[in-house]
């Protein structure tokens, strides 16, 4: 079989009237009418719209396959684009040739042309990207990466690899999926009776990744500004419609870098990106906008065109301790801010994306940069309206003293972390970055309500398949 075809997205914005082209897709409806013609809709992914196919009865297959078809069964159509007659396409298609590849038996298949609800479609996942809705998040996602490696790429940002298994746990949270090769039910002991790591792939206790940012790190130490963009994994036991056991994340790290420059990076960042995204998937864009957040274009017109409000984390308390709410959680200086807070700032307080600053050193990480004052460190996190903190990030400790006094506090063993001390030994310079969530990102783009929805095949608590 010879399958030159071209896709339903060039045929519909490009392909003259009288042009005679093969499409390929799978159909969303097929309607026989009375007059012996047969109206087929086809989707190839390429775009939101189907195209409309007419079919003579007159064709060899009309009878015996053409008036069979329904939902899902897969075509390679010959034929000629003609002038629309309908509303809202510029041409449809007068077949030659339908070429049945796969049938789909309509007893059985899932993606009826109905709605379906999103719970449905998460148990047909390796289907669902045939619904609007579906196909539109897959090609919003795959253009927002694209978006993300052009930003850093057209500015001198090297793209870095950091590896997946690790021995580090970056964050410190514990919430880390071990990696071994062990029999669990009979794994080496030791003398002690103790759990023998040593015996194990690779001779110590390993797992996966919760952030590329040390590693990163070490390649911004020697070639400047870099980024990371890959998966992460976290065994957070929370079932949330923002978090994931899996996700992706991308990181970028700067030298010679100090909190303020990393919050405008930040900033120009996101504005880019979303402004971007409009501009890339204009009518996915309009499908989100019109079936899933009537606000979403809007909202992101808005903050490509607005400056971000910055304040820091003892004035939000301040705000938090002000507003009239029942907390779950009561706001107090040293508390983390929770969801409800972060909504309460970015929705109720300020209507927009909020960069919040120097957050207190008992609530962060090691690796952050211990402030004057001893008791806040030069981290930022921005929080954007529904979603809440879509990034965080902050200046690191680039003090060797200060850097393993900290770890000492948080009974960390420096000697595990040599590697990331002899940064601070051999020509330290201040240097900052920050981690954003893809899924989140694409979340906030799309209007989307749950994270489940916007990552091809989520991986959360007792969830796997597919
Ligand atoms: P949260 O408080 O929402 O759990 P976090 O403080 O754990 O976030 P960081 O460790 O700063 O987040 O990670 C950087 C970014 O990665 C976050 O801003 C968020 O966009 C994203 N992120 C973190 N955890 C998850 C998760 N479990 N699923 C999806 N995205 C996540
Ligand atoms: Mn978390």
């Amino acid at each position: 079989m010879n399958i030159e075809r071209i896709l339903i997205a060039d045929v519909l914005a490009n392909v003259e009237v009288g042009a005679e082209v093969t499409i390929g897709g799978w159909t969303r409806t097929v309607r026989a009418s009375k007059g012996g013609f047969s109206f087929i809709s086809l989707n190839d992914g390429s775009c939101m719209d189907c195209i409309q196919i007419v079919a003579d009865k007159a064709l060899a297959n009309y009878e015996s396959e053409i008036s069979h078809l329904t939902t899902g069964c897969s075509l390679l159509i010959d034929g000629v684009v003609v002038e629309s007659p309908g509303k809202g396409q510029r041409v449809e298609m007068h077949a030659k040739e339908v070429r049945v590849i796969g049938l789909a038996d309509a007893e059985t298949y899932p993606m009826q042309a109905k709605r379906h609800t999103f719970e449905f479609l998460r148990t047909q996942a390796h289907l669902r990207t045939r619904t609007n809705t579906f196909g539109a998040v897959a090609r919003v996602r795959s253009a927002m990466a694209g978006l993300i490696h052009d930003y850093f790429q057209s500015r001198g940002f090297l793209y870095v690899h950091t590896p997946l298994i690790t021995a580090s746990d970056c964050e410190g949270a514990g919430e880390l999926f071990r990696v071994t090769t062990m029999d669990p039910d009979a794994p080496p002991r030791d003398d002690a009776g103790a759990i023998d790591y040593s015996q194990d792939f690779f001779s110590r206790p390993t797992y996966l990744t919760v952030s590329g940012q040390l590693e990163a790190e070490t390649y911004a130490c020697s070639l400047g500004n870099v980024y990371t963009f890959g998966p992460t994994f976290r065994a957070e036991n929370s079932n949330t419609p923002r978090h994931l056991a899996e996700f992706w994340m991308i990181e970028p790290e700067m030298a010679f870098c100090d909190l303020q420059t990393d919050a405008d990076l930040a900033e120009d960042f996101l504005k880019n990106i979303f402004a971007g995204i409009l501009n890339k998937c204009p009518s996915d864009m309009e499908f989100f906008n019109k079936r899933i957040d009537k606000t979403v274009i809007d909202t992101l017109t808005h903050i490509a065109e607005s400056p971000f409000e910055r304040i820091t984390y003892t004035k939000a308390i301040e705000i938090l301790e002000k507003a009239d709410c029942q907390w779950q959680f009561p706001p107090a200086w040293g508390i983390d801010l929770q969801t409800e807070h972060e909504r309460y700032l970015t929705e109720e307080t300020f209507k927009k994306p909020v960069i919040i600053t120097d957050y207190p050193s008992s609530i962060k990480p090691f690796y952050m940069r211990l402030s004057d004052d001893g008791k806040t460190v030069a981290a930022m996190d921005v929080l954007v309206p529904k979603i809440g903190e879509i990034i965080g990030g902050a200046q690191r400790e680039e003090r060797l003293d200060v850097l393993t006094e900290r770890m000492a506090a948080q009974s960390m063993d420096a000697e595990d972390y040599w590697w990331y001390t002899d940064l601070r030994k051999y020509g330290t310079v201040p240097h900052a970055g920050f981690g954003l969530g893809f899924e989140r990102t694409i979340q906030f783009a799309t209007g989307m309500a749950n994270i489940r929805d916007v990552i091809p095949y989520p991986r959360t608590p007792r969830s796997a398949d597919f």
